[in-house]
């Protein structure tokens, strides 16, 4: 049986030799361990071995955590967020990686404590154009981004994006490539952005291959959900 400890550095070896092997800088990429359903005592086994950044869906229960683990940890909110529970995400987390909607921006701008530097936020893209999933469509980006551009307490990283699951390595790169190029598109228009967050457990050598920037990595690192 593997542990969290195996398991952590068999994903780090993953991230390595994707790197190398796509002439990504060393480095480059970052880990986000994503504990969503996972036990508090899972995130305590990965911070005591060096995992900085932890990532939730769900407010109700990453709060608890959040108080448990507090000021170590750098927290990413990547669920789908409803406009009524904008305030503890704009109060307790460091990163949002799934914003899509305008109003959203706004409470967070709004909501966010003054005495808290930005909060970093992601767009999310519906890279499949899959009605049943989250995200933008390609052409709504820039307007949003323009908008959040103007609110001096989010700062606006990248693009994200959770694609279609695929198996063939070429298919999954796919999606990943047209992340990218919007990213470029937006960095073309003036935007500075450093954050591409693509790649889970299953592809993530597919997403530095395209330039990722950052994986989000859950059963890689807990194990298989229940
Ligand atoms: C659950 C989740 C992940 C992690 O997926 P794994 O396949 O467990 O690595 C990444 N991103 C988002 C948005 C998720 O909800």
């Amino acid at each position: 049986m593997n542990t969290i400890a195996q398991r952590l550095a068999q994903i780090q070896a993953r991230i390595r030799q994707a790197e190398q092997r796509y002439r990504r800088e060393p480095g480059s990429v970052k880990l986000l361990a994503v504990s969503k359903t996972r036990p508090l005592a899972d995130l305590q086994t990965l911070q005591a071995l060096g995992q900085r950044c932890f990532a939730e869906n769900y407010l109700q229960d990453a709060l608890p955590k959040i108080a448990e683990l507090g000021e170590q940890v750098e927290w990413h909110f990547i669920g789908p967020l409803q406009s009524n529970k904008t305030r503890p995400v704009a109060e307790h987390f460091h990163w949002l990686h799934s914003l899509e909607r305008l109003k959203i921006a706004r409470r967070l701008n709004q909501q966010r404590p003054a005495d808290l530097p930005p909060l970093n936020v992601c767009i999310q893209v519906n890279i499949s154009a899959d009605p049943n999933k989250s995200g933008l469509a390609p052409e709504a980006i820039e307007p949003l981004a323009h908008e959040i551009a103007a609110l001096p307490q989010l700062r606006l990283r990248g693009l994200m994006a959770l694609p279609q699951r695929e198996t063939l390595f070429e298919r999954q790169r796919r999606p990943f490539r047209k992340l990218h190029e919007l990213y470029q598109g937006l960095c073309q228009s003036g935007f500075k952005l450093d954050t591409l967050s693509m790649g889970m457990t299953n592809d993530l050598e597919a997403a530095i291959a395209e330039g990722s920037t950052l994986v989000r990595i859950g059963a890689g690192l807990f194990g298989p959900r229940k």
